[in-house]
């Protein structure tokens, strides 16, 4: 399977945009079921204090003993925080509201921003739960661009930037890029972005067609082809603690996560070939 760029560890993406509601926890979750579907082995990791995609897998907050709070406070490694989900190979480090306050507890801390990367190195080839490592760590990240996801872009290969299809589309765009762009110069040079996917695309909306234009223009080929619909069986299947996949496997929202992931796997064969 994939790991391109370091042997025997998993890619690591993060999911970030410092605006929330745009499709960030969604995408993590179904992205991450669509990969394990393929016959990746998959981690999504829970760096959202509000834990929802902790939820909409499932994992209910008693269920929550060791999260990623412990992992970056330094009170567990992050193996023992994983547990299994309704997916095959499909992984949980959930999260709980005690990393709200995980910021302060290690603002003094000279590694501070390595915590997460450390943890992720740490688990290499112990990252065996049923048999294989993982080849995909998805991060889903906080709705700001503190701490927390400073932590994340430093323990990525890349990012992977979901942009809800409204007209605001691209507003913090800008200052998101920028801080990607100060991690890959002070704390990790090998960070990238992936791509950027477009949600909720209402195609009865024209101006849902237009900001896909905008965005492409802006972005290029970054952009995926694949554009995620705004399709109520995506937005049902949390509630139900599952993946839209699991919850209504035909769904245009299931196919299109479905499509979205060989458009990744596709795209990171090229790199590797690159
Ligand atoms: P973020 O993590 O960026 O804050 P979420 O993934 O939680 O965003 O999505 C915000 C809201 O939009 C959630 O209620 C989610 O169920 C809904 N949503 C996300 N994607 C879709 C979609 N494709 N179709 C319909 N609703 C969606
Ligand atoms: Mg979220």
């Amino acid at each position: 399977s994939i790991g391109t760029s370091r042997p025997g560890k998993p890619r690591v993406l993060a999911l970030a945009n410092q605006k929330g509601g745009v499709g960030k926890t969604t995408t993590a979750i179904n992205l991450g079921t669509a990969l394990a579907a393929t016959g990746e082995k998959v981690l999504v990791l829970d760096l959202d204090p509000q834990g929802n995609a902790s939820t909409g897998l499932g994992v209910d907050r008693k269920s929550r003993r060791i999260s990623t709070y412990h992992v970056l406070a330094g009170d567990s490694d992050l193996a023992a925080a994983i547990v299994p989900t309704a997916v095959p190979r499909l992984h949980l480090a959930p999260s709980t509201l005690d990393l709200l306050g995980v910021e302060l507890e290690i603002a003094n801390e000279r590694n501070r921003a390595h915590r997460l990367r450390l943890a992720i190195d740490a688990l290499g080839v112990r990252s065996v739960l049923d048999g294989d490592p993982f080849t995909y760590v998805l991060i889903d990240c906080p709705p700001s661009l503190n701490l927390l996801t400073i932590n994340a872009l430093a323990a990525s290969d890349a990012v992977l930037v979901p942009l809800q299809c409204e007209f605001f589309a691209l507003e913090g765009l800008s200052q998101l890029l920028t801080t990607v762009e100060q991690v890959r110069s002070s704390l990790n040079p090998r960070l990238s972005i992936h791509g950027v996917v477009l949600t909720m695309f209402d195609p009865r909306n024209n101006l849902s067609g237009q900001v896909v234009a905008d965005v492409r223009e802006f972005m290029g080929t970054k952009v995926y082809e694949t554009v995620i619909p705004r399709n109520v069986r995506v937005s049902e299947a949390p509630s139900h603690g599952k993946p839209v996949l699991l919850y209504d496997l035909k769904c245009a929202g299931s196919q299109a996560y479905l499509k979205l992931a060989s458009e990744i796997i596709q795209r990171e064969r090229s790199l590797r070939a690159a």
